[in-house]
C-alpha cells in the first residue's frame, strides 16, 4: 500500500471550473494562534498610525509622512512577510501574507504604498533576481530601508504594456545600458529608493526589466498626480535621460 500523499497544485483560474472538495478549501477558521496575533498587530497598527491621520495622510502636505509610516511598518516586520527569512524576510507562507494584505488593505492611501512596496515593488526581483540581486535589494526591502516602485505604465501604453517606448541602449564599453524613456502613474514615485523599470532592448519582441536606483542619476519627476481617490499615495510620472544602468542589474536570472 502506498503511504504517499498526493498534493494537488491548482494551476491559474483552474479553481473555476474544476471540482473542488470542501475539505481542500482553507476557511478562517483555521488560522492558527499564531496568524491571528499578527492580524490583530496588523489591525492595531492600523488603529494607532493610520486611521488617527487619514486626513494628514491625504492632505500630501507632508511627502516624508507616508515614508515614515512604512518606516514603522517595516520595524514591525509587516513589509517582508513574503521574503524569505535568507533574504532579511520572514517567509510566512501565503495564507498568513494574504491574512495581513486583508487587514492592511483597509489602510486608505497607505495600503496603495505598502501594497506597491511589498507586491510589484520587491516579488519581481525576488522571482526573477539574480542571487546578486537578490542579496542586495530585498533585505533592504523587507525591512523598509529602501522603498520600491514598479514603472511599467507610460502615457500611450496601459494595457498594452508591451507598446511601451522606453529604449534600454548598451553603452559602447558593454558595462552599462542608458535608459531614455518617460512612465507614468508610479505609485511611490515621490520616494522609492528602488525602481523596477521597463524598457525595450533594439528591436527585442519584449520589454526587460532593470533594476533602478534613485541614486544611478538621470531621473526627473513630475509633481504628485492629484487623485479622486487614495489621494495620500505618492503617484508620479517619471522621465528617465540617459539614466545609466550597471548591466548586471538587468532583472534576469537567466544570465
Ligand atoms: C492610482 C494608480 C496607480 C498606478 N500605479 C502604477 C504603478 O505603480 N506602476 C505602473 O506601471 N502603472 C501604474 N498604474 C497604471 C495602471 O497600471 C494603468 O492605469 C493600467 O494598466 C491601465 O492603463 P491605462 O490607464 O493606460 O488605461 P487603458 O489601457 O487605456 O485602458 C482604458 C480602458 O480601456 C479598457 N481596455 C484596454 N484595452 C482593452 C482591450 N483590449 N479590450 C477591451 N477593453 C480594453 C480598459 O479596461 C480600461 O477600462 C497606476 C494607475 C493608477 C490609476
Amino acid at each position: 500500500m502506498s503511504t504517499s500523499v498526493e498534493q494537488k497544485v491548482i494551476k491559474g483560474g483552474e479553481f473555476l471550473i474544476k471540482d473542488t472538495q470542501a475539505s481542500d478549501i482553507f476557511i478562517p477558521e483555521e488560522f492558527s494562534e499564531e496568524q491571528l496575533m499578527i492580524k490583530q498587530s496588523c489591525q492595531d497598527f492600523l488603529d494607532q498610525e493610520i486611521y488617527t491621520r487619514l486626513d494628514e495622510i491625504d492632505s500630501m502636505k507632508h511627502p516624508e509622512l507616508m515614508p515614515s509610516l512604512m518606516d514603522k511598518a517595516g520595524e514591525l516586520g509587516l513589509l517582508g512577510t513574503s521574503v524569505p527569512e535568507r533574504y532579511g524576510g520572514f517567509g510566512m507562507n501565503f495564507n498568513t501574507s494574504m491574512l495581513i494584505a486583508e487587514v492592511l488593505g483597509a489602510g486608505h492611501s497607505f495600503a496603495v504604498a505598502m501594497s506597491a512596496h511589498t507586491g510589484i515593488g520587491t516579488l519581481p526581483i525576488l522571482y526573477y533576481g539574480t542571487e546578486a540581486q537578490k542579496q542586495k535589494y530585498l533585505p533592504r526591502l523587507a525591512t523598509g530601508e529602501w522603498k520600491a516602485a514598479y514603472c511599467l505604465t507610460e502615457p500611450d501604453s496601459g494595457s498594452d504594456a508591451n507598446a511601451a517606448k522606453t529604449r534600454a541602449e548598451l553603452t559602447e564599453d558593454g558595462k552599462h545600458y542608458l535608459i531614455n524613456g518617460q512612465k507614468m502613474w508610479i505609485t511611490n514615485g515621490g520616494f522609492a529608493d528602488v525602481l523596477t523599470v521597463f524598457a525595450r532592448i533594439e528591436d527585442d519582441k519584449y520589454l526587460t526589466a532593470f533594476i533602478i536606483e534613485k541614486d544611478f542619476g538621470g531621473i526627473t519627476m513630475n509633481e504628485e498626480e492629484r487623485k479622486m481617490g487614495i489621494k495620500g499615495s505618492s503617484t508620479r510620472q517619471i522621465f528617465f535621460n540617459d539614466c545609466k544602468v550597471p548591466v548586471e542589474n538587468m532583472l534576469s536570472n537567466r544570465r
